[in-house]
């Protein structure tokens, strides 16, 4: 007999669910079993308004036919290639399709699958660069708290956040974090970007200071924080961070796994920001999240630095099985036709002043503290209950979604960044059943 995979399954109990409070999950498990454009559709037939883009990814909305398509074709045509010393004309044209989108002065992507791997990546890429040209003391790495990186070891040294490290031991020696920008007293309500914390930048110095600028290969964070709350960079941070690099022959990376591909009205961050870094990751968005890909998009003066060798010698002992899968190729060419051909980065541009408004509507509601946005991603922050943080965070998300729309929470901060497809009456829809969520909460 067929699975009929819309049922529930009866034992939830083999599957160990990532970052899930497993056991709240299993008892009142959150089913979905369909998608399109802006809904998910649940176990028990209910449409659930997607304002997070699954986790800040599926930038197009979803089971969009050109990407479905792609992926089918792709499939049955060609459906596997190694990834060392073969090649596929998908990857390449995906590359190249990357490319035209990136900020002047990025020419060149390795694939990776994921954003935690595009961190990994661009760390090595950062350490091995140095040694290529003959500075194999730069080895130090510098994070900032609040960072999230992704979940490996490299990623969680260079994070900043507590717990995705405490329970993991010895960590990658010398990485150096960097102050965080978040300042309520000063910046809470703003629009946009805040006024204050751009000096806090200057701490670089200090760090450079103390252990020599040649003993430094990287600095990354994420030009616009997103997974510990949704922090919008104060005003000429960027810009002292990459002239303080530039100085000291530091490399700059941003890891712009979620602002990567429309998030911010502009193709990246580093264009919406007008900072461009040495070395992007990116993930989520590349593939509308339909596939898992993540890319490092690095300078010509990064991979060209490679590239000196004897021309029958591998110049990177780097890859992975699944770089540049021509599935997920597909599917990112797919992804990008589709941003471009229905210009949904200029849609999220045009939406931006609206769901700012929107968002700000909500200032005054009980409990909320702060509110912060920037293109199509924005942030409530509440008010903590008294030795119980996230708590009352968490029961906003359940009562959202039984409410029909999905929101994301970190800590006690619901984020959300809806589709670029999204439109003015959901946006409504989804800031007004937040706002009832927001005024029944205890
Ligand atoms: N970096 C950033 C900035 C992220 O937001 C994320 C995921 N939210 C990652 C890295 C990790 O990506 P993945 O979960 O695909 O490994």
């Amino acid at each position: 007999m067929a699975l009929d995979r819309k049922q529930t399954p009866n034992d939830l109990n083999a599957f160990w669910m990532p970052f899930t409070a497993n056991r709240q999950f299993k008892k009142s498990p959150r089913m979905f079993v369909a998608a399109k454009d802006m809904h998910y559709t649940t176990a028990d037939g209910r449409q659930v308004l997607d304002g997070t883009a699954g986790l800040w990814c599926c930038n197009a909305g979803h089971c969009r036919p050109k990407i479905t398509e792609a992926i089918q074709k792709q499939a049955a045509e060609l459906d596997y290639a190694p990834a060392f010393q073969m090649g596929h004309p998908s990857a390449f044209e995906l590359a190249n399709r990357i490319i035209d989108i990136a900020p002047k002065g990025i020419e060149h992507v390795f694939y990776t699958n994921s954003g935690s791997e595009s961190v990994e990546t661009a760390l090595k890429l950062a350490i091995a660069y140095h040694r290529a040209k003959g500075q194999g003391t730069r080895t130090r790495l510098i994070g900032r708290e609040r960072g999230y990186h992704g979940v490996n070891f490299g990623g969680i040294s260079v994070g900043g956040i507590v717990n995705n490290r405490k329970f993991f031991g010895t960590l990658l020696a010398g990485v150096d974090h960097l102050p965080h920008t978040h300042l309520p007293d000063q910046n809470a309500f703003t629009r946009g970007q805040p006024e204050h914390g751009a000096n806090l930048a200057d701490d670089l110095e200090r760090i450079v200071a103390l252990h020599g600028p040649e003993t430094i290969a990287a600095v990354i964070v994420e030009p616009m924080a997103g997974s510990t709350g949704v922090l919008m960079p104060p005003k000429g941070y960027l810009e002292k961070l990459r002239a303080i690099t530039k100085k000291h022959g530091i490399l700059l990376i941003f890891d712009e796994v979620i602002t990567g591909f429309g998030r911010l009205g502009a193709p990246f961050a580093a264009q919406y920001y007008d900072v461009v870094p040495d070395m992007m990751t990116t993930a989520k968005g590349l593939t509308n999240g339909v596939i898992p890909m993540g890319a490092v998009l690095t300078s010509a003066e990064v991979h060209d630095a490679f590239m000196q060798g004897p021309e029958h010698m591998i110049e990177l002992f780097h890859g992975y099985t699944y770089s540049g899968n021509p599935i997920a190729s597909a599917a990112g060419i797919a992804t990008l036709e589709t941003y471009k051909e229905e210009g949904l980065f200029e849609r999220a541009a045009e939406l931006a002043p609206y769901w700012e408004d929107a968002l700000h509507s909500l200032k005054g509601v009980r409990h909320v503290i702060d509110i912060r946005n920037s293109g199509l991603i924005g942030a409530v922050e509440l008010e903590p209950i008294a030795g119980e943080p996230t708590k009352r965070a968490f029961a906003a998300f359940l009562a959202a979604y039984d409410k029909g729309i999905l929101i994301r929470t970190t800590g006690d901060i619901i984020a959300m960044s809806p589709p670029l497809i999204i439109s003015k009456a959901q946006i409504d829809e989804l800031i007004g059943t937040l706002g009832d969520v927001l005024k029944a909460l205890d």
